[in-house]
Formats: C-alpha cells, sequence, structure tokens
C-alpha cells in the first residue's frame, strides 16, 4: 500500500512565533487522525529544531532544499547529512521556486536526490510544467523528463525513499488549481514512467501540489493515483492545513 502524505512547505515564512503556535494548533488539530495520513512540517531550516521540539514526535519534519555535497567550503549550504543529524525525515528536491528563482537544473536534481537518499532523507521530487509549456500541450513530456532525469541515480533499494510531487508551475500561489482529472492524467503518466524505469511504481507515492486548499482537496486526494498534497500557503493556517490532512479518504 502506498503513503499517504500532506507535506506543508512553509517557504521563507514564519518565526519562532509562528512555531510555537501553529505547530501546537496543527498537532492537535491532527490528534486522533485516522485516515493513514503522514503529515509533514517542512519550514524554513533554522526553525527545523524548534518545530521538531514542538511536534513531540507526532508531525514528521522536512527540509526545503539541500546541497549538492556532502560538507566543505560551500558557504550558506546545508547538506542532507546535516538535515538527518538535526532531525530531518524529508527534503523537498527541485521546487520549481529553485529551478525558476535559483537556476537549479535537472542535473542538479538528480544529484540532490541521490544525496538525500544516500542519507537516510525521503525525497520529496517536485515536477512541473509552466503554463508556456502546457499551453504548446507539451506538459507530459516535459514532467516525464524531469522525472526520468531526477530518480536517474536511484538504486534500486532506495525507491521506498522517493516521493514525487507534481505541482504544475501555474498552480503554484496563484490560486488557480489543476482539475482532479488533469492532475489524474498527469499522475498517472508519471506513473507509468515510473514502471518503465523498472521502479516499484505502485508503491511511490505521489502528491500534487498547486493552491490546494481546505476546499478542493478532497476532490483531488479522491484519485486514484493521487496519494497526497504537497501544500505551500495553506499550510500556514493549522485549520486548513489540519482540513486538507483530513480530507483524504481513509485507508484502501
Ligand atoms: C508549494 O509551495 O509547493 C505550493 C504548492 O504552494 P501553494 O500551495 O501556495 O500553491
Amino acid at each position: 500500500m502506498r503513503r499517504k502524505i500532506v507535506a506543508g512547505n512553509w517557504k521563507m515564512n514564519g518565526s519562532k512565533d509562528l512555531v510555537n503556535r501553529l505547530v501546537g494548533q496543527v498537532r492537535s488539530g491532527l490528534a486522533p487522525l485516522d485516515n493513514g495520513v503522514e503529515a509533514v512540517i517542512i519550514p524554513p531550516a533554522l526553525f527545523v529544531g524548534d518545530v521538531i521540539s514542538e511536534t513531540g514526535g507526532e508531525i514528521a519534519v522536512g527540509v526545503q532544499n539541500i546541497a549538492c555535497w556532502d560538507s566543505g567550503a560551500y558557504t550558506g549550504e546545508i547538506s542532507a547529512g546535516m538535515a538527518k543529524d538535526s532531525g530531518c525525515d524529508y527534503s523537498l528536491v527541485g521546487h520549481s521556486e529553485r529551478r525558476q528563482l535559483f537556476g537549479e537544473t535537472d542535473e542538479q536534481v538528480s544529484v540532490k536526490v541521490a544525496r538525500a537518499l544516500a542519507s537516510g532523507l525521503d525525497a520529496v521530487i517536485c515536477v512541473g510544467e509552466t503554463l508556456e509549456e502546457r499551453e504548446a500541450g507539451k506538459a507530459e513530456d516535459v514532467v516525464s523528463a524531469q522525472v526520468r532525469k531526477a530518480v536517474s541515480e536511484v538504486d534500486g533499494g532506495q525507491w521506498q525513499q522517493v516521493v514525487i510531487a507534481y505541482e504544475p508551475v501555474w498552480a503554484i500561489g496563484t490560486g488557480k488549481t489543476a482539475t482532479a482529472e488533469d492532475a489524474q492524467a498527469m499522475h498517472a503518466a508519471i506513473r507509468a514512467v515510473l514502471k518503465s524505469l523498472g521502479a516499484p511504481s505502485e508503491q511511490i507515492s505521489l502528491l500534487y501540489g498547486g493552491s490546494v486548499k481546505a476546499d478542493n482537496a478532497a476532490a483531488l486526494f479522491a484519485q486514484p493515483d493521487i496519494d497526497g498534497g504537497l501544500i505551500g500557503g495553506a499550510s500556514l493556517d493549522a485549520k486548513e492545513f489540519v482540513s486538507i490532512c483530513r480530507a483524504m479518504p481513509g485507508k484502501s
């Protein structure tokens, strides 16, 4: 059975004060959560320790980015090993904001995936097309190529650490969401790509991201190939984030 995951990416938002308020509210709002969802909080790296203290081990924690290197003279960077050592379970890799604003390439994404997995983190690999690519009918080709490259260094025994988040770039932070049918079609295509690569595709969790809110989550999560969500803006509102986690249908 595939893991059901709802991960909240705080991006570069928050403060110690927010950690103190929000994490406790999410924690109490999720207890008890009986639909099998694993909730994950992905705060700015400086707050990882504070978030872990507040979760009491009840919510998984991740980082938003890791370096391409294990250690060394890379001022400002944080390695996968450091994230793991600090208590993280997950790392996002290849978020579209990193690709678009910081020029992260498919090659770097594949190196980061390898670093995350080798360090014992689960990698949430973000892929997605731009509006221009979708309108040109290239969405599936673009996403397939991103997936192929991102997982090119994954070893057989590491697939259980791989999660893929399909996030159409035009839907991130815009209030526009892919229809449940379009999202499902892309998720099925991603699963087919994974299968063609010899991966245990039926066991790999695929998340949808892009303006997911409490009022559209249930329709997305009802799709057969959508195993959860990567949530940006709505993860900064405890009530909204908890409702999204609860929108997942029960275990199947
Ligand atoms: C994201 O940051 O990955 C994201 C999906 O953001 P939002 O939910 O705000 O669109």
